[in-house]
């Protein structure tokens, strides 16, 4: 995923002082991603901007399609950030600058690692179901990571823990006794919660992390009221259980970590500490520095928007 806005947002983001438990409820907004697909962009929220390492979190879909590609973002730069692509229905083709060729279905997890920085393309294959639901995320590389080397991994099959009426699928981190494979750099947790009975569900949580729920598709409540879709549910720290009520059908991610110790700044697709750094990232794009080119892409990639360098009063 990219931010394809023309006059993408310098975003300072901390992470939270308090470890107490929470109940906050932010909308996810609309964001074009290019090929006329539209997101539901849940984090960052104005008001939220981190959940632990969290610091973006794209829903896309559910389409069904005839012909063309939905998605069909060119190649584009990160540094400083993983993203962690999961996909309900339908197919992504995973392209970058290192060479790797992915595509991912339902049930894999794409995990790439931008480091000081990587390209990558993303776009609906030829050869295709016709539909396309799923969700992407980043997450800050604390200090050390955010400037090592790129990687990209493909993780075929994750580990699955069963809570009651719920399924969890481990994408990042743990839950339980079940643990992901995927390389995380800090304390974290990314599950996908699904039911496929009428139940009650009593997941534990690190009381040490905050987390938050997004709720995809289906319906379940949590301590007594009913989750609403496309809304962030940011519940603090300090939990030691997540109980839910849930109906079969649900689907329902669930993320959080350990509150992330430094501020950040975002813009475009860049995380980094400094404006400099941004800066320096964006000139290094334009001058095809750096990041090198997603030679297997057939077409032009973004150009960067301008960076204005600015915080927005009050941001
Ligand atoms: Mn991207």
């Amino acid at each position: 995923m990219s931010n394809m806005s023309a006059t993408p947002e310098l975003l300072r983001c901390e992470g939270s002082a308090g470890a107490v438990p929470a109940r906050e409820v932010y909308p996810a907004r609309s964001a074009e991603l290019g090929g006329g697909l539209t997101v539901r962009r849940a984090l960052p929220h104005r008001a939220r901007r981190l959940v632990g390492p969290w610091c973006f979190l794209d829903h896309f879909g559910p389409a069904r399609f005839e012909q063309g590609k939905p998605m069909d973002v060119p190649p584009h730069p990160h540094i400083g950030l993983q993203t962690v692509t999961w996909i309900i229905a339908g197919e992504v083709l995973h392209k970058d600058s290192l060479g790797n060729e992915q595509l991912i279905r339902p049930g894999a997890l794409n995990l790439m690692t931008a480091g000081n920085g990587i390209a990558h393309s993303e776009e609906t294959p030829p050869e295709n179901t016709h539909s396309l639901h799923g969700v992407q995320l980043w997450t800050a590389l604390p200090g050390r990571q955010r400037q090592g080397k790129a990687a990209f991994d493909h993780y075929p099959v994750l580990p699955v823990a069963g809570f009651g009426a719920c399924r969890a699928v481990l994408l990042m981190g743990s839950l339980g006794d079940a643990r992901s494979p995927a390389a995380a750099y800090s304390p974290i947790v990314g599950a996908e919660l699904s039911a496929e009975r009428d139940g009650s569900a009593e997941l534990p949580l690190e009381p040490a992390f905050e987390h938050a729920l997004l709720l995809i598709e289906g319906s379940a409540a949590l301590e007594g009221e009913a989750l609403a879709p496309d809304r962030l549910y940011y519940l603090g720290a300090g939990r030691r259980h997540l109980a839910l009520a849930v109906r079969a059908g649900l689907r329902l991610m669930l993320i959080g970590g350990a509150p992330f110790g430094e501020s950040i700044l975002m813009w475009w697709n860049f995380v980094a500490r400094t404006a400099e750094e941004i800066a320096q990232a964006r000139g290094d794009w334009q001058e095809r520095r750096r990041f090198g080119e997603v030679a297997a892409y057939r077409g032009e990639r973004l150009a960067a928007p301008e960076f204005v360098g600015r915080l927005k009063p009050g941001g």
